[in-house]
């Protein structure tokens, strides 16, 4: 699929898996060239084609398209610039995700798919203004070296993969661990933490011999 098309259906995704509402969120893909690949500011996915998309260089020169980008493509590009094995980034507004990010709190990897999926605790951004080269700042903090999640205080989660494919799945494991986070200290319980030996073991595993092969 064309790199446009690629954005365009994860958008229509994005509101169907109840990732974002209206025209929050954006997304954004790298290709082998290493240009960037981003939805336009404000505009609902239902309606976007292929022609929205706005196609530029890291340095952020506009390569095609006539859209105004995201308000996010400094901290899209920022992302890119800080992890070079990151190829999509999908920044959602998840609602128990954003529960924690609210609170300044991390998500710890309390259930064995978080643990292969999301590379580390998915710890909350400090606070700055959306579309602020602060936030882009905070949040490649926020993500560190290993993590494919992190949360924007008061707002919601950047997840980021190899693919769009792979981002689409830390969003998803990234919201199902939050809302089982929430349902525990709901009911006042403590979990049990996984320790760090499995955790290492399922990355390993999930590495190089989990599914089929390729
Ligand atoms: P854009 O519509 O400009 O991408 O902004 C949405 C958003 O979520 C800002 O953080
Ligand atoms: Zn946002």
């Amino acid at each position: 699929m064309d790199m446009r098309e690629t954005i365009v259906s994860a958008g229509k995704k994005l509101i169907s898996e109840g990732f974002t509402v209206e025209t929050w969120g954006n997304i954004s893909a790298r290709d082998e060239s290493g240009l960037v690949y981003i939805t336009p500011s404000g505009m609902d996915y239902e309606i976007c084609t292929p022609e929205d998309i706005v196609v530029m260089t890291i340095d952020r020169d506009i390569v095609s398209g006539t859209r105004r980008p995201s308000i996010e493509t400094e901290l899209h590009l920022s992302v890119y610039r800080a992890r070079p094995e990151v190829r999509a980034i999908v920044h959602t507004h998840p609602i128990y995700s954003t529960v924690f990010s609210c609170m300044g709190e991390s998500i710890p990897l309390i259930i064995d798919e978080a643990a292969q999926s999301l590379g580390d605790e998915v710890k909350t951004a400090a606070y700055a203004l959306p579309g602020t080269v602060e936030l882009a700042e905070n949040c490649v903090k926020a993500l560190g070296e290993k993590a494919y999640a992190c949360l924007l205080q008061s707002h919601g989660a950047v997840c980021v993969g190899s693919c769009m494919k792979d981002a689409f799945k830390v969003a998803k494991v990234l919201e199902t661990t939050a809302e089982i986070y929430f349902r525990i200290r709901s009911i006042g319980g403590k979990y049990i933490p996984l320790s760090e030996e499995n955790i290492a073991a399922m990355q390993e595993f999930v590495l190089k011999k989990y599914g089929q092969p390729k």
